[in-house]
């Protein structure tokens, strides 16, 4: 029998250009280094910007944020003060990430206000910010009900209503807090839902609150990236000794050792540590201040070592890790393939670098199931170290007492350690300014000198105290 010859698929133009947006924000795009749309873009923004609803089936990396920003942007009338789009994330770390990349992409506008409402942050501040009125509000749905309970937002001006990884918003049982929130959105609105999977729940929402969406999906940007994974097997006793010896001999520049449970994370930074490599913990006992300056420190190149439970990384988006470490066999095998998809991103290269016992082989067994194939095994006497010396990170975090509060902006800082202190651009790397807060990577030879100069130095014109981020303190 012959094949009827298939139609070919007439493919999507990818220049932002096609697309009905103002020059402002094409210069924006270019200026980001956006020069073309990723998949999952082309998919959507053409019927986004028409108003249609949808469902996209996007994952992290995609850049769906990006997708979804350019549509509610396109929408909002910045003359008017009132929330006119909101966006429900499943955490905070999501959250910041989506207002980081809105705030980005808005910068042609000065005066577009994006507020993140979560929890685990005073409510006393939202409420002062919410009173200042704001266009953009992104946040996790307990919280923006909180607000809608108390009358601290309003949503009736609503034009665009996201909802951001649907499908773990759902896994965290917010299907209750949604509907609840969507109850207080004016019908006339376009709503887009984002979910990197379709679980049932997933199918019911959409009925609930979508009109007439369409469908996009885009196929994953990295598709089995490649990632060369490798298995050594070690005793009890050897374990966390080995994770030293994996960094020393591979010397990935930033990676993630993932532990099955807090206990074996604090162990393993300690062995870290006392091996001389910069490795910090990232577990459920943290409270928000001590996470968010574990992040951005890992996320400014000041310690190549994150040391995590699943638990504690979900939600984390680090665009590409070097590697990935297994300290742990994990029970789920679906969990370790999650686990091992965070490197070999975005066209890299990955490395994914496993331990295991004689206890864990079944496990081991069950990955290869799901893998399809056998696992590789490689002996430990190949660990030997490369390069001179411990595993140390190229830079060291400042930490500003003052932040947006205090109206201090990215350059204030950079114009004060170059142009007033004399540094060189290269010496100084990525500049987190929070709330009340601003963290500043800087080269590691120069960290005590520069946060002692700081100190007498006018950030802003105002005197700042700073401090070099040693341990978590
Ligand atoms: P996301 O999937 O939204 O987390 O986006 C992943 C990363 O891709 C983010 O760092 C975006 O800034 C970046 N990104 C989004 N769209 C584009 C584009 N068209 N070209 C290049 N980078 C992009």
């Amino acid at each position: 029998m012959t094949e009827s010859p298939r139609p070919p698929v007439p493919a999507q133009p990818t220049d932002f250009a096609s697309l009905p947006l103002s020059p402002a924000t094409l210069a924006t795009l270019a200026r980001l280094g956006y020069q073309s749309m990723t998949p999952i873009q082309a998919a959507s923004l053409p019927p986004a910007l028409l108003g249609r609803d949808l469902i996209a089936q996007a994952q992290t990396g995609s850049g769906k944020t990006a997708a979804f920003a350019l549509a509610l942007l396109t929408q909002l009338n910045p003359r008017h003060f009132g929330v006119q789009s909101l966006v429900l994330c499943p955490t905070r770390e999501l959250a910041d990430q989506v207002t980081t990349e809105i705030r980005r992409l808005a910068s042609a506008e000065d005066n577009l206000k994006v507020v993140t409402l979560c929890g685990g942050v005073p409510l006393r501040g939202q409420l002062a910010t919410l009173e200042h009125g704001a266009h953009v509000v992104v946040g996790t749905p307990g919280r923006v009900m909180d607000h809608l309970e108390r009358g601290s937002l309003r949503l009736d001006a609503l034009r665009t209503l996201v909802l951001d990884e649907a499908d773990r918003m759902l896994d965290m049982g917010f299907f209750d807090d949604i509907a609840t929130v969507v109850r207080q959105c004016p019908p006339q609105r376009q709503t887009l839902l984002f979910s990197a999977t379709y679980p049932d729940g997933i199918a019911q929402l959409a009925a609930r609150i979508l009109r007439d969406p369409l469908t996009v999906t885009a196929a994953p940007v990295q598709q089995g990236g490649r990632i060369e994974e490798r298995w050594y097997e070690v005793t009890e006793a050897q374990r966390l000794h080995t994770v030293g010896r994996l960094l020393a001999h591979f010397r990935p520049a930033s990676s993630i050792a993932f532990c099955n449970t807090k206990a074996q994370c604090a162990d393993l930074v300690a062995v870290l540590r006392a091996q001389g490599i910069d490795a910090l913990a990232l577990h459920g006992d943290l409270d928000q201040r001590e996470r968010d300056q574990v992040l951005v420190r890992f996320a400014n190149r000041s310690c190549p070592v994150l040391v995590a439970t699943d638990v504690a990384a979900r939600g984390l988006d680090v665009a590409n890790l070097a590697a990935v470490i297994n300290v742990d066999t994990t029970a789920d095998a679906e969990v370790h393939i999650h686990r091992i998809g965070r490197t070999g991103r975005a066209g890299e290269d990955g490395l994914a670098l496993n331990l295991a016992s004689l206890d864990e082989m079944g496990r081991v067994g069950r990955i290869e199931q799901l893998q399809g194939k056998e696992v590789r095994w490689y002996p430990l006497d190949e660990l030997t170290p490369t390069g001179s010396g411990p595993l140390l990170a190229p830079m060291v975090t400042l930490h500003l007492q003052g932040g947006r509060k205090e109206k201090i902006r990215p350059g204030d800082v950079l114009g004060a350690l170059t142009a007033d202190l004399g540094y060189t651009r290269e010496q100084v790397g990525k500049i987190n300014v929070n709330e009340w807060s601003t963290y500043v990577a800087v080269d590691r030879a120069i960290a005590e000198q520069a946060a002692s100069r700081l100190n007498h130095t006018k950030v802003k014109g105002k005197s700042v105290k700073v401090r070099v981020l040693t341990d978590l303190a």
